[in-house]
């Protein structure tokens, strides 16, 4: 998205053609350990030399930048400038000096692939910057954004998941002599989780729709990220309450997707986050 958004014509070609051929995956690499919720204190520096950026610096949990041909980085290219001496850079995985490493063990999503990056002086040409100097952070911030759509998105389809898993599990469980369905306990969360996942796919949809239509969409998307992040944890912890001691079993789906689910609620701005962004949006 730093490339497709504020990218030249000639890096559009090299990285993005490829990356929409299904030929390589790129990666986002903003997060570092002193800077995650506040990514505005970047360590990462990139020093111009010559026609080069000299790259120094780590970044955590990035994702899938094992398989990628690149990742966009967020890098200080100016001290004493804070979040507008930040500029965005595009660093070739096979570079010297950049170490790739896909140590971590996660709780869940492990379809994915999760990574620590290493810059040890890593040579990258000038024109690797994504459009100005000083604009990264705004650039990545505006990234998250459209993020946050996509991770509603994800939510909504756990949080279905969950659902069509329950009810399926609840007009087949038998206790008492008839379904566990039949229970006005049961079917309050049923209702309750089916109402949460619709609300949630109507949020992303509309900050999707605005986004489609240019129009700003930045405290909806954050809103539909936070909700149904949020409903799709309660969902998966209530798909497992319907599913008993089953539900606790790794063979029955739901408690993955509690596992899965509980990730959004941290990536793409964690929910304090972005119930401070939607607080700022309101005029706080
Ligand atoms: C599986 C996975 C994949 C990821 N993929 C990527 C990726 O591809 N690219 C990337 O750049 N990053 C990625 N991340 C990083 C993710 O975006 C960060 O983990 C997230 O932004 C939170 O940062 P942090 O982990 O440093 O937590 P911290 O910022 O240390 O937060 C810790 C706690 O403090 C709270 N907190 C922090 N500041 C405030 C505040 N001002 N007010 C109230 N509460 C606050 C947080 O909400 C949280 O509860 C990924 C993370 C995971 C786990």
């Amino acid at each position: 998205m730093p490339i497709f958004l504020f990218g030249t014509e000639e890096q559009k070609k090299k990285y993005l053609a490829v990356l929409c051929s299904g030929e390589a995956m790129g990666s986002f690499g903003l997060t570092e350990p002193e800077a995650g919720s506040d990514a505005g204190g970047t360590k990462t520096t990139a020093v111009p030399e010559g026609d080069h950026w000299l790259i120094n610096g780590s970044k955590c949990f990035i994702t899938n930048a094992g398989f990628a041909k690149f990742v966009t980085i967020t890098a200080v290219t100016e001290k004493n400038k804070g979040k507008k001496g930040i500029s965005a850079i595009i660093v070739p995985t096979g570079t010297p000096g950049f170490t790739i490493r896909s140590g971590y063990e996660k709780m869940g999503l492990h379809g994915s692939n999760t990574t620590e990056l290493f810059f040890d002086n890593v040579r990258v040409p000038k024109e690797n910057l994504v459009g100005k100097e000083g604009e990264g952070f705004r650039q990545f911030l505006q990234v998250l954004d459209g993020g946050r759509v996509a991770i509603a998105a994800m939510a909504v389809g756990i949080g279905q998941a969950c659902l069509d898993a329950s009810l399926k599990y609840a007009n087949e469980r038998i206790q008492f002599g008839r379904t566990i369905s039949k229970f006005q306990a049961i079917q309050f969360k049923l209702a309750d989780m089916a109402t949460h996942v619709e609300l949630a796919r109507l949020m992303y949809l509309k900050a999707a729709w605005l986004k489609d239509n240019g129009r700003p969409y930045s405290k909806e998307a954050a809103m539909a990220k936070l909700f149904a992040s949020e409903i799709a944890t309660r969902a998966a912890l209530e798909a497992i309450q319907i599913h008993g001691g089953y539900g606790y079993m790794k063979e029955f789906p739901v408690e993955r997707y509690l596992r899965d689910a509980k990730l959004l609620e941290i990536g793409e701005g964690t929910s304090e986050v972005n119930r401070l962004v939607i607080a700022r949006q309101l005029g706080c």
